[in-house]
C-alpha cells in the first residue's frame, strides 16, 4: 500500500451533482471553505463545464462524470457525499442511484416533487445505509438560529402569529422554475417552502391545517404552467397562525413574529448573506456565516458520528406534505387539515 492510501482522509468526499447557478456561485466556492468536505467529483453533461470546474477545483481527470456514467460513482472511494443540485423533478432518481452507489445525499430543496417520490428517495436511503439531507441551509444561519431561540424558548412570551413572504420577479419564461414538469409548481416549490420551515422551526411545532388561495395571474403566457402567486395560512393546535405569501411576480423578503411580550422579525430574511434582523428589545446583531459551508460540514460531521442530520431527508417529505397540502387547498377552495403525527416535532 503506497503512503498516500494508508493516511485517512480527514475530509468526506463529495460529488457535486449539476453544475447550474447553485452549485457555481454557492456550493462550489463553499466547499472551499468547510473543514470536513471538500469537492472531490462532479457530475455534468457538459464536458465543457465538467473541465472548467476540473481546472478551478484540481480534481482527477477520473472524478468528472456524466449523468450517463454517473453510476460508476459507486467504484470511487474519493466520494463519500452526493450533492443532488438538479431541477426539482430528478432529485429523485439521481438521490436514488446515488443511495444505490452506496454514497449519502444532500438534496437540494424541495425533496422532490411528489409524496411518493419522497418516500421513495428515503426508502432507498435506508435500504442502502445511507444518510439523506436536504439543502436547507438557513438551519445554519445565526440569525434564523436566533429566531428558533427566541420562538421556542418564548423568550418574548408565547409566539401568536408568524408573517412571512419569500417572493422573487422571475426572468426568463424558458426556466425549468416555470415548467410544471420539472419545478412541480412554482414560487411555493421554490421560495414559499422557506416560509413553511420558519414558521414551524420558530413556534416548534408541525401545522394541522393549511387554508390557501392562488393569487391571479397577470402573466398566464409565463406562468401557464405553474402558479404566478399563492397565499396561504398554517394552523397550529394551539391556535398560532403563520399568514403566508410567495408570488414569481415580485420581490420580497420577510419574516415576522409576533408573541405575547413583543416581536422579532428579519429583512431581509432568506438570502445567503446580509440578513437584518430587528426585535422589540432591539437590533439583532450576528457576524455573517457561510450557511452552505456550516450545511455540509454539519452533515459530514453527521456522517462521522452515524447520526441523522437536523435537516433529514424526513424534514423534507413533512415539508412536500404541507406544500402538497396547501395546492390542493388552493385548488380546491377549503381548509385543509394535516396529519403529521408520524414526524417528530421541529
Ligand atoms: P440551474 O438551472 O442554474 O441549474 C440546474 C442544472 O441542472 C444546470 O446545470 C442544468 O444543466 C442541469 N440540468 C440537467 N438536466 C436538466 C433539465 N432537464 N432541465 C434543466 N436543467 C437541467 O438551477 P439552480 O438554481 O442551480 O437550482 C438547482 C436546484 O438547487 C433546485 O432544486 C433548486 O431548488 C435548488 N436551489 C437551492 C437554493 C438554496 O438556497 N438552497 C438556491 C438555488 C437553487
Amino acid at each position: 500500500m503506497s503512503i498516500h492510501h494508508s493516511i485517512p482522509r480527514e475530509k468526506l468526499g463529495v460529488a457535486l451533482v449539476g453544475l447550474g447557478e447553485y452549485s457555481s456561485g454557492q456550493l462550489g466556492p463553499a466547499l472551499k471553505a468547510t473543514a470536513y468536505c471538500s469537492l472531490t467529483a462532479v457530475v455534468s453533461g457538459s464536458e465543457e463545464k465538467r473541465k472548467k470546474w476540473q481546472d478551478e477545483y484540481q480534481l482527477k481527470s477520473e472524478n468528472l462524470y456524466s449523468y450517463a456514467d454517473f453510476d460508476r460513482i459507486k467504484d470511487n472511494t474519493d466520494i463519500d457525499i452526493v450533492y443532488i443540485v438538479l431541477p426539482n423533478s430528478m432529485h429523485a432518481e439521481y438521490t436514488i442511484r446515488a443511495a444505490r452507489a452506496g454514497k449519502h445525499v444532500i438534496c437540494e430543496k424541495p425533496l422532490a416533487t411528489t409524496v411518493e417520490d419522497g418516500k421513495r428517495m428515503i426508502e432507498a436511503c435506508n435500504e442502502a445505509g445511507v444518510r439523506l439531507s436536504v439543502g436547507y441551509r438557513l438551519h445554519f444561519d445565526l440569525f434564523h438560529q436566533e429566531l428558533m431561540r427566541l420562538g421556542r424558548g418564548r423568550t418574548l412570551g408565547k409566539v401568536r402569529r408568524i408573517i412571512a413572504d419569500d417572493s422573487m420577479a422571475i426572468g426568463e419564461k424558458d426556466q425549468w422554475r416555470v415548467k410544471g414538469s420539472l419545478a412541480g409548481g412554482g414560487p411555493l416549490m421554490n421560495n414559499g417552502i422557506y416560509c413553511v420551515q420558519a414558521a414551524q422551526y420558530i413556534t416548534g411545532q408541525l401545522p394541522v391545517a393549511v387554508n390557501a388561495s392562488f393569487l391571479p395571474k397577470t402573466d398566464p403566457e409565463k406562468f401557464k404552467d405553474v402558479e404566478e402567486g399563492i397565499q396561504w395560512e398554517m394552523e397550529f393546535v394551539d391556535g398560532t397562525v403563520a399568514i403566508c405569501e410567495s408570488s414569481y411576480a415580485r420581490d420580497g423578503n420577510f419574516l415576522r413574529a409576533e408573541a405575547d411580550d413583543g416581536w422579532f422579525e428579519l429583512s431581509p430574511a432568506y438570502e445567503y448573506s446580509g440578513l437584518k434582523g430587528r426585535a422589540s428589545t432591539g437590533e439583532m446583531i450576528f457576524p455573517e456565516v457561510n450557511q452552505q459551508a456550516l450545511q455540509m460540514d454539519d452533515f459530514a460531521i453527521c456522517i462521522k458520528n452515524n447520526k441523522t442530520s437536523r435537516v433529514s431527508g424526513e424534514m423534507g417529505l413533512r415539508d412536500l406534505i404541507i406544500l402538497k397540502a396547501i395546492y390542493k387547498s388552493a385548488s380546491g377552495g377549503r381548509k385543509e387539515p394535516l396529519d403529521l403525527d408520524a414526524f417528530a416535532q421541529p
